[in-house]
């Protein structure tokens, strides 16, 4: 290897040229996304019934009204811009840190980079999972094996070979955007972005897709039920209005009026905003989010299927126990002490049968302890050079490294693995197995993690095909420990208290699953399934153990996916973690797919729905509270929405009924949506974790979000508010008041109770006096800037006729205070009322 190879480029280096080169992306597929959000706010209903509105008056000749309408229309675009880029944004942000990373030689020290910053000559290393960065030609290479079928369209792994100073096109040549399935690697850089093998066909890796959940498909469906509905009202109450009073254009601003009410054309931008805000709150917490669906499905997950290894554990190992058949020792947490002689050959092969540079922690523990306890003996064999590998399968859960000895004849072959495959290699009889099978049982009840060790001597040049063909000699066993992470049992029990379930599953020995599953505090009543049962079980049995099985051990990927099925056809809502190449089909079939971000192959986190960037089981949890608390958040706006409509409903058809004077025109519609509701998307969006949220049950699947509870509970709150309203203006008419300043009253009573209605819907659970303390900043915008307004339209005169108000006297100001009062207090009472029945369920 050339000494560039070690060194890497420099850091300086690497700058120059990434501004020479460019960055190493493809040129994304992103439309000029301004010019489609500017056409997707001009279709908006809302925006043509303003357009429409404004032609009515220019034909009544009110220039005025027309002028102002379109300036409104600004504003709307404006809000309804900002919102939407706000969604966007955070898209966009989650993008950028889940682009795929790459492990490069800089200033001779291996760190991870972004993919986007690698550059032409970087020196790559590669690994199995791993996505080729860009283009390279191979310096070394260790069975590496990628599949290249995206670039020929040829599913068949390609085995890939070092050849210093081949040419482009070689095997020694992989492509950009290919993945490892096996191996390792590394390679220098020789294309990057649009200059590699991909971006030449002009093909993307897909980011984050926004695809539409399914609460968007219902709220898309509500928004047509309703606004047809609300169109064909507005037609009736149009025609009505006309008929009734010989007057056409006020008929059809009457109707065009009453469909601006109604048409629920926000509904669909509060779930987008909600949606992808939590997704970036997540973000925050160290939870990436690579499908926004997810967000949602979270808060409904009811069995959450994790790894042990890495994710309940902390993935940090130290040897604990060495044992031969003669002797067996401990060693202790400090210190290096002697280790019995006739051990020494334990650790030598264990050392000689993991990588010298270990990416798996497990290695690198058996590699610190075979440095620090070897170390003034000839077991430790550095001038030994390695000729071949034979990595770790899925039929055979053990691995072997072939050594070569400057002064040795023979190659000597070190195996390490599961107990079980190490007696199957060394074809021991059954009464020295039964003998190492105990003492692996004993060690692995302990909750450690117990490894084979075996050695064999080679002659010949041509090695065999297959681990077997050695005749292995059985040397011990290895134990190490891997403790539970502190946080993780308080984090299950809280899964319990919230109705999830936590399954194990690992590829390790049973004792050591089922005595890892105890100290995490797993429910541990049945016994523990091994991949084996599942091959044996067909898929009726299987589901009839799942509801008594929380650990699963000795599983492998295809396992993993049975099991995920398995669930999923009992009707369970499946997260589950996964890191290798192998586990993206499990990933997929679950529900949440959720990949590591530190552990985890490209691949997997490529299949996930959500990253753990920090792996830990806690974000998990974590990632479960934000999905309740977006769920619960949607349900309290789209209750909000139902109340806060009603009446403005309700105040458009009643002067007809009445006989009354128009009581709500387009001005005041427009009022009420440009503040209240972009407000209270964000403080409802804003407000946290009800208490008690995960001391419930798991929404129903099927439950839908919008549904008869939160209706109901909308429009008895808003059919109170309505009745007051309704009173405040027959009354002042009575004593005689003029039009306007009864007007002026309701609107401002509509306008308070508004507030008062977001106020109640923040938070179900808490009494209000608590709630008034807790801290959301929205909320305290927005009361400003919603009574800043109202006080301007009533006290700055053009204005106020604007809005077709006069000043009310005091009597009838203390009349409108009364009501507002009364609003509140009738919301707040129903919240009460309704609040310890259906609403206790998420
Ligand atoms: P886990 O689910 O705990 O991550 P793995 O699937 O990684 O388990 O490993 C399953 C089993 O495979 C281990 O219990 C061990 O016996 C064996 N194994 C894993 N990694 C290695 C390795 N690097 N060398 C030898 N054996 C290994
Ligand atoms: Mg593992």
């Amino acid at each position: 290897m050339n000494a560039r190879g070690l060194d890497g480029l420099s850091t300086e280096e690497a700058c120059s040229r990434l501004a020479r080169h460019g960055p190493n992306e493809l040129p994304a597929a992103r439309q000029n996304s301004l010019l489609r959000l500017v056409r997707g706010i001009v279709l908006e209903p809302m925006f043509l019934l303003l357009l429409a509105c404004g032609a009515i008056y220019l034909a009544l000749g009110d220039m005025h009204e027309a002028l102002m309408l379109l300036a409104f229309v600004f504003v709307i675009m404006g809000i309804s811009f900002s919102q939407q880029r706000r969604a966007e944004r955070s898209l966009l942000a989650l993008r950028d840190i889940s682009s795929p990373r790459a492990l490069v030689v800089r200033d001779r020290r291996a760190v991870r980079i972004a993919g986007r910053e690698v550059v032409p000559g970087d020196i790559v290393l590669l690994a199995e999972g791993d996505r080729v960065p860009a283009d390279m030609r191979l310096l070394e290479s260790a069975s590496l094996t990628v599949d290249e079928s995206m670039l020929s369209g040829e599913s068949v792994p390609v085995m890939k070979h070092a050849a210093p100073g081949a040419t482009q096109g070689s095997d020694s040549a992989v492509y950009a955007g290919t993945p490892v399935t096996q191996g390792t690697g590394r390679g220098e850089v020789t294309a990057t972005g649009a200059k590699s093998a991909l971006g030449r066909i002009g093909m993307s890796l897909g980011g984050i897709e926004k695809e539409t959940t399914p609460v968007q498909k219902e709220t898309r469906r509500i928004v047509n039920v309703v606004a047809v509905a609300g169109l064909a009202l507005a037609a009736v109450l149009a025609g009505a209005y006309g008929a009734m009073r010989q007057d056409w254009l006020g008929g059809l601003l009457a109707g065009i009026t009453f469909a601006m009410a109604v048409v629920p054309e926000e509904l669909p931008v509060v779930l987008a905003l909600f949606l992808g805000l939590g997704a970036w709150r997540l973000s925050r917490a160290q939870v990436l989010t690579r499908n926004i669906p997810a967000v949602e499905l979270l808060g409904a997950t009811t069995v959450l299927c994790v790894d042990k290894t890495g994710t309940l554990t902390v993935n940090r190992m130290r040897v604990r126990t060495l044992w031969s058949e003669q002797a067996e020792h401990d060693l202790p947490q400090q210190g290096a002490p002697a280790v019995p002689e006739s051990l020494h050959g334990v650790l030598e092969y264990a050392v000689l049968a993991s990588h010298r540079q270990a990416f798996d922690p497990m290695e690198a523990a058996i590699g610190h302890a075979g440095a620090e306890l070897l170390a003034d003996t000839e077991h430790l064999h550095r001038d030994w050079t390695l000729v071949s590998d034979y990595p770790l399968s899925r039929e055979m859960l053990a691995m072997s490294r072939v050594w070569q000895s400057p002064d040795l004849q023979n190659r000597v072959i070190a195996a390490k693995g599961a107990p079980e495959a190490i007696i199957d290699l060394c074809h021991l009889d059954p009464g020295r197995s039964a003998g190492i099978v105990a003492a692996a049982g004993r060690l692995a009840a302990g909750g450690l993690r117990v490894l084979g060790v075996a050695e064999a001597a080679f002659p010949r040049q041509a090695l065999p095909v297959s681990q077997h063909d050695f005749a292995f000699r059985f040397v011990g066993l290895i134990a190490l420990e891997d403790p539970v992470r502190a946080d993780v049992p308080a984090a299950i029990a809280e899964c319990r208290a919230a109705g999830i379930r936590v399954v194990m599953m690992t590829g390790d020995h049973p004792n050591t699953a089922m005595s890892i599953a105890r100290q995490a505090g797993l429910t541990v009543d049945g016994d523990a399934l091994t991949g084996a049962d599942i091959d044996a079980f067909d898929d009726e049995t299987l589901r009839s153990r799942l509801p008594q099985t929380n650990v699963f051990c000795r599983v492998q990927p295809q396992h993993k996916l049975r099991l995920v099925q398995s669930l999923r056809a009992s009707g369970e809502i499946v997260a589950m973690t996964g890191d290798g190449i192998n586990d993206a089909p499990a990933l997929k079939a679950a529900h949440i797919g959720v990949a590591m971000g530190a552990r985890g192959t490209d691949v997997a986190r490529e299949a996930a729905d959500l990253v753990l960037l920090n792996d830990d089981f806690a974000s998990l949890l974590t990632a479960v509270r934000y999905g309740r608390r977006v769920t619960g958040n949607l349900r309290k706006a789209f209750v909000f929405l139902v109340a806060a409509h009603t009446p403005i409903i309700g105040l458009s058809i009643a002067p007809l009924l009445a006989g009354w004077p128009m009581l709500l025109m387009p001005v005041h519609i427009l009022f009420l949506q440009l503040i209240i509701d972009p407000s209270c998307s964000l403080v409802f969006e804003a407000e946290p974790l009800e208490t008690g949220a995960m001391q419930a049950r798991p929404r129903r699947p099927e439950a839908r979000l919008f549904d008869a509870t939160v209706l109901s509970r909308g429009l008895w709150q808003g059919g109170g508010v309505l009745l007051i309203l309704l009173a405040v203006f027959a009354l002042a008419r009575q004593v005689g008041q003029s039009d306007e300043a009864a007007r002026a009253v309701m609107f401002a009573a509509l306008v308070l109770s508004s507030i008062g209605l977001i106020q109640v819907n923040r938070n179900w659970g808490m009494l209000p006096s608590g709630m008034l303390g807790s801290a959301n900043p929205y909320f305290a915008w927005m009361l400003v800037a919603t009574l800043a307004l109202l006080a301007a339209v009533l006290a700055v005169p053009p204005v106020r006729s604007l809005f077709a108000f006069s000043m009310p006297d005091l009597r009838l100001a203390l009349v409108g205070a009364a009501a507002s009062v009364l609003c509140v207090g009738w919301c707040e009472w129903t919240r009460r009322r309704l609040q310890g029945r259906a609403l206790r369920r998420p």
